[in-house]
């Protein structure tokens, strides 16, 4: 066996940025991933477009572009926000991360799992030295450690017809801690999906029917129907050690207002290669990243609503869009404070009730 400067265990957006990544900086690296597939755990594939400031999307990854984002409270419109270019995309995550790895150096082992116990690594190529592997197994990865869990479960459904095929939809309900999308997976064909960390999943299932129904989805064909646990409980950067490294959603990686994992993923292994890079100390690259700030920030606003029970009463408001937008940001880290000021002005209650 050759030996590689780096083995990544975990072929998900994470593994694989960290493959593109240090094999762009001249390091060779191989690949363990459990499935035959790439990218064919359960998710929505939705990623706004800063992405492409970490990797450009390929145009053939793009399932449908997003230019607007409606918001609904108990199942009314309370704001919509449209722009002239796209925002987000809704992306086939398994030729997103094929075509990151195809022209590049990179050994991609499929259908092979390695065995991990206590920071002892078995590939099927043998031991692997743990100061050369990287973890990017997901969320599996001290799974028990973890005390924000949220549960998910999503609908593709095909041959439905789309009132807007290029707006995605969130759903906020009184009681759920979560919330429901609706991203639009091309012109006749959408993902309906929920998420929640106080609610079962017979719950799930019954809100996801009434949204489907709601929304005529039930005349359609329904291709897949699946779930996994998603942890919003913030980047951890003590987990992230200096070999075995840790990246994506292993160490927390994820949004806690939205659960969105791939681009944060992705960001963590960016920090990771820069800091190999350069010899830094990766703990405290993480510690001293945006990323864990806005986690940071987002996981007190999240506890404040699932340990404290504080609602969020948007009875009655009418979202104007460029607040829409600045929700949006928010949700994805922009926590600045002209964000945060323009959310208070026009939101008070909701700010009261957080603060
Ligand atoms: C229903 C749902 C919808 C979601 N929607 C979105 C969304 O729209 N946008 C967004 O940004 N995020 C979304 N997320 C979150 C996102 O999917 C994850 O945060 C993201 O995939 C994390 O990337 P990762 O590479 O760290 O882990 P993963 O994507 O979980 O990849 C880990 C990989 O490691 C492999 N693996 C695990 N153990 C081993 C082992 N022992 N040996 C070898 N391989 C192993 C797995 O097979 C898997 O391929 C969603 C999550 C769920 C559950």
């Amino acid at each position: 066996m050759v030996e590689s400067d780096f083995y990544i265990v975990g072929g998900g957006p994470a593994g694989i940025a960290a493959a593109y990544f240090l094999s762009q900086k001249g390091f060779k690296v191989e690949v363990f991933e459990a499935k035959k597939v790439l990218g064919k755990k359960p998710c929505g594939g939705g990623v706004p477009d800063e992405i492409n400031k970490l990797i450009p999307l390929q145009p053939r990854s793009i399932l449908q572009e997003v230019y607007g984002m409606e918001i609904y409270y108990e199942d009314n419109l309370i704001g919509m926000w449209e722009t002239n270019r796209p925002i987000f995309y809704v992306i086939d995550r398994t030729i997103y991360l094929e075509s990151l790895v195809k022209d590049l150096d990179i050994v991609v082992n499929k259908n092979s799992p390695v065995k991990i116990s206590n920071n002892v690594f078995i590939s099927k190529k043998g031991r692997l030295d743990p100061n050369k592997v990287i973890v990017a197994t997901g969320v599996s990865w001290r799974l028990r450690e973890r005390d924000m869990v949220a549960q998910t479960l999503q609908y593709v459904l095909d041959d439905v017809k789309l009132d807007n095929p290029h707006h995605m939809k969130f759903l906020f309900y009184r009681d759920l801690v979560g919330y429901a999308w609706i991203f639009p997976l091309g012109e006749k064909k959408v993902e309906v999906g929920i998420g929640s960390l106080n609610k079962s999943l017979g719950y799930m299932e019954e809100r996801l029917r009434e949204i489907i129904k709601r929304n005529n989805f039930n005349e359609g064909k329904v291709e897949k129907r699946e779930g996994a646990p998603i942890d919003m409980g913030g980047l951890k950067p003590d987990w992230g050690g200096n070999g075995p490294y840790v990246v994506g959603e292993a160490i927390g990686a994820v949004m806690p207002l939205t659960g969105e994992g791939i681009r944060p993923s992705i960001i963590t292994s960016s920090l990771l290669a820069h800091s190999i890079e350069r010899g830094s100390d990766y703990v405290k690259t993480l510690k001293n990243s945006d990323l864990f700030k806005a986690t940071k920030l987002q996981r007190k606003i999240l506890e404040k609503v699932y340990k404290n029970g504080v609602s969020i009463p948007l009875e009655g408001v009418q979202l104007e869009p460029r607040t829409v937008e600045l929700i949006y940001r928010l949700g994805m880290g922009k926590m600045d404070l002209k964000t945060l000021f323009h959310i208070a002005r026009k939101l008070p209650s909701l700010f009261m009730g957080l603060i």
